[in-house]
């Protein structure tokens, strides 16, 4: 897919990728071979039905191709974005073998956001069967999914949002350049459209509870509160100014927009030697806003090696053309700071790889003597994020697993409370954006069921 130049994008937030052409997305349609079968299908967590869209898109009837991607996918544009493709139908995909597989990420993009442009989202109607009421505790994808299937089934449904907005991570946490905000709020207008109610600014948990809801006459009530917690390293010197949760930093520049400040009313001071922690999306997204935002060397430090990076190869690919630096086999053992209080170094030191551990990635070991000064006026911790936990406080008899406290549910992703049910990361831990999707469906399938007994 064609992107901007790098020269160009890292001056703003706009979006780095431009979608494929009519022509082009033609041409990936016909290369699919419409196999019997269908390894691609069974590799995609939500199903989407992908030989059937590509034969749409072929024949160049996208209004149809659109109807059989929404049979499976409730925010296609938003998940044609950030899926890692390349790791599920992409790479299960039969011509992967012999060369390139189908593009099938940026061909289901290139479906939604048509049917986005042409006004095709509005047409979706909210189905008649069902008359009982649900509500979904937070608006991430994992909620999204569930209130788009409920509401096509005829339920009335409310979804409850802490923030201001709703969208969950792929509005607060995914910066602009990667999924532009109008393409989120184009989803939610269209559930909205649909008929699906958002309450902003509630905390399930404080605001009120989950009793109160099954108290309000809700028949189901389903939570998707995500992995929303950051996590820091508990290292001497972490609490100084300017060393940033990946959460903090990205909610700051990207919901509360303060690149654009003063004319919105955050502040963030990024400096001119930015740090990152970690290797996964977050930290890419971190590196590549600090850049946006002015920061003259942004370094992304890591302990173990890039062929063990949890980010998506293409996001490493964009922030390394973009001029993040990466440096492997490196971990932080403190920080420094100076009179005020503020950062202005990094002590880091050299790692290697030892005997694989219980997830069969080799174990970074400490190099003795190996450490040294790096200098740094911003630090971004980007090593992860626990599940939120307020629910799980407040609701008696709601069982959870794990260290992390993830809710713990059957196979039909129902908790131990009666009609309460979970997916996404709050039962996953962090996962993806297809994931909490896919998840999500198999909830809202099970409520709709257990509904019909
Ligand atoms: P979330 O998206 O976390 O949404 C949960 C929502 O619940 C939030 O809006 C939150 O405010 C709300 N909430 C929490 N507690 C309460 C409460 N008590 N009451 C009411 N509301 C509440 N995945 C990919 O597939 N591709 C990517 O490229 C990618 N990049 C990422 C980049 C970043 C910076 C981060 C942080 C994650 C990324 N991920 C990516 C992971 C992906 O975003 C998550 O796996 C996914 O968003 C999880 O969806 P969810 O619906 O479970 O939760
Ligand atoms: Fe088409 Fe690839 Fe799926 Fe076969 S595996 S049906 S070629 S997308």
């Amino acid at each position: 897919m064609a992107k901007r130049k790098p020269e160009d994008r890292v001056k703003d937030f706009d979006e780095v990728t431009l979608g494929l052409s009519d022509e082009e997305a033609y041409y990936e349609a016909n290369r699919c071979l419409q196999c019997p079968k269908q390894s691609c299908i069974s590799a995609c967590p939500v199903g989407a039905l992908i030989p059937t869209f590509m034969k749409a898109v072929k024949e160049r009837d996208l209004a149809k191709a659109y109807q059989v991607v929404r049979q499976k996918n409730r925010i296609p544009a938003i998940s044609g974005r950030v899926c890692p493709q390349e790791s599920l139908c992409e790479e299960e995909c039969v011509l992967a073998r012999v060369g390139q597989p189908v593009a099938i990420g940026a061909v289901e993009r290139y479906i939604a956001d048509y049917a986005l442009k042409n006004g095709l989202t509005k047409e979706v109607r909210p189905g008649e069967e069902e008359r009982k009421k649900v509500a979904v505790v937070g608006s991430g994808p994992a909620g999204l999914t569930v209130a788009a299937e409920m509401v096509a089934k005829g339920c009335e449904v409310k979804v409850f949002e802490a923030l201001h907005r709703p969208g969950g991570v792929v509005l607060y946490g995914i910066p602009e350049f990667r999924l532009p905000k109008k393409i989120v709020e184009q989803e939610i207008d269209s559930l909205k459209r649909q008929g699906v109610e958002f309450e902003n600014g509630v905390i399930v948990g404080r605001t009120l509870t989950v009793k109160d809801l099954f108290d309000d006459g809700f028949d189901s009530v389903f939570v998707g509160t995500g992995a929303g917690s950051p996590k820091f390293m508990g290292l001497p010197g972490e609490s100084l100014n300017y060393i940033y949760s990946s959460n903090e930093f990205l909610t700051r520049i990207n919901l509360l927009k303060a690149y654009s400040f003063p004319t919105y009313g955050t502040p963030v001071k990024v400096g001119q030697k930015v740090v990152v922690i970690g290797a996964g999306n977050t930290a890419m997204d971190s590196s590549r806003t600090a850049l946006r935002m002015g920061a003259d060397e942004v370094y992304i430090v890591y302990r173990r090696t890039r062929a063990e990076m949890p980010a998506r190869k293409e996001e490493v690919l964009n922030a390394e053309e973009e001029g993040v630096q990466l440096m492997m086999l490196y971990s932080p053992v403190r920080f420094m700071g100076d009179e005020g209080g503020s950062v202005k170094g990094v002590e880091l030191q050299s790692m290697e790889l030892g005997e694989p551990d219980a997830s069969g990635r080799r174990r970074p070991k400490p190099v003795e003597g190996s450490g040294f000064l790096k200098e740094a006026d911003t630090v971004v911790m980007a090593i992860g994020n626990r599940v939120n936990p307020i629910i799980q406080m407040t609701t008696p008899g709601l069982a959870t697993t794990g260290e992390e406290g993830l809710i713990k549910v059957d196979e039909t992703y129902e908790s131990s409370i009666k009609g309460l049910y979970a997916a996404g990361d709050v039962v996953l831990g962090e996962a993806t954006v297809i994931e909490a999707m896919g998840t999500g469906q198999k909830a809202a399938l099970s409520m709709q069921r257990k509904m019909a007994q």
